[in-house]
């Protein structure tokens, strides 16, 4: 039976792993059981608030299919039915050790590509420096993250490109705001600390614009909800700045 909160349980106080906005969390722990979490009241970033993602901490622990000790395939890939087997760390790293070596006397250290996850808010951040260094060690240059297959192009060539200089956006100024304009962007589910800047923006009268054909929470938050048909956000823009050039 899943314990309660009382007077045994801790809290402890720690942060979310899940985006770059590291919410606080308190964790309710009872014989090193996690009950339940909850955003931290004395967060700066978050103030008591967790999105859906920070809030299933508890599912992503417990989850009956959570993957927790390597996992061999033992039929060729391709095969409908991998027939994973369970190994031990010692045989995972073994394995993985030799296929390196054999890639690098192979093919050369260049053939070997060494890509991670995200690091923002997550425990990479902490370990990515020494991920990169074992790259070097075996002679690739060849690493990457997830920013390299999503907002690369976005950051390096687009941003200077048409902002001039590095390419950097001025801070955002949400004390002073007047308009905020939102595109495809659900905050108040994806980014509860900056939400809540929105919103006190909006308590001080600053107008919200919501461009999401759906109709989001941040949606139905919005003073103005513009539903467009997908795929039409090009036309929108474009007709923008035909306004105001014109
Ligand atoms: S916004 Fe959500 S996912 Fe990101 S750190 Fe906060 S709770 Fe976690």
């Amino acid at each position: 039976m899943m314990p309660n909160v009382d007077e045994k349980t801790e809290k402890i106080f720690s942060y979310c792993i899940h985006c770059a906005a590291l919410c606080g969390v308190v964790a309710y722990v009872k014989d090193r059981y996690l009950i339940k979490v909850e955003g931290d009241p004395e967060s700066i970033n978050n103030a008591a608030t967790l999105c859906p993602k920070g809030l299933s901490a508890k599912q992503e622990i417990y989850h009956p299919d959570r993957l927790k000790y390597p996992m061999k395939r033992t039929r060729p890939k391709g095969d409908r039915e991998p027939g994973w087997v369970r190994i031990s760390w010692e045989e995972a790293l073994d394995t993985i050790a030799a296929r390196m070596k054999e890639i690098r006397e192979r093919d050369g250290p260049q053939a070997f590509f060494f890509q991670k996850g995200s690091t923002d808010g997550s425990s990479g951040a902490e370990w990515y420096r020494f991920f990169y260094r074992l790259s070097a060690l075996y002679g690739s240059p060849n690493h990457g993250g997830t920013g390299h297959i999503c907002c690369y192009s976005r950051s390096c060539p687009g941003l200077p490109t048409h902002l001039g200089g590095r390419g950097l956006h001025p801070a955002i100024d949400y004390d002073r705001t007047k308009l905020v304009f939102l595109v495809g962007y659900n905050i108040l589910h994806t980014k509860p600390p900056l939400a809540r800047k929105i919103l006190e923006a909006k308590q001080r009268g600053a107008k919200l614009i919501v461009v999401d054909p759906m109709l989001s929470p941040t949606a139905a938050k919005a003073d103005i909800w513009l539903a467009l048909r997908p795929g039409t956000d090009l036309a929108l823009f474009l007709a923008m700045h035909h306004v105001i050039i014109r």
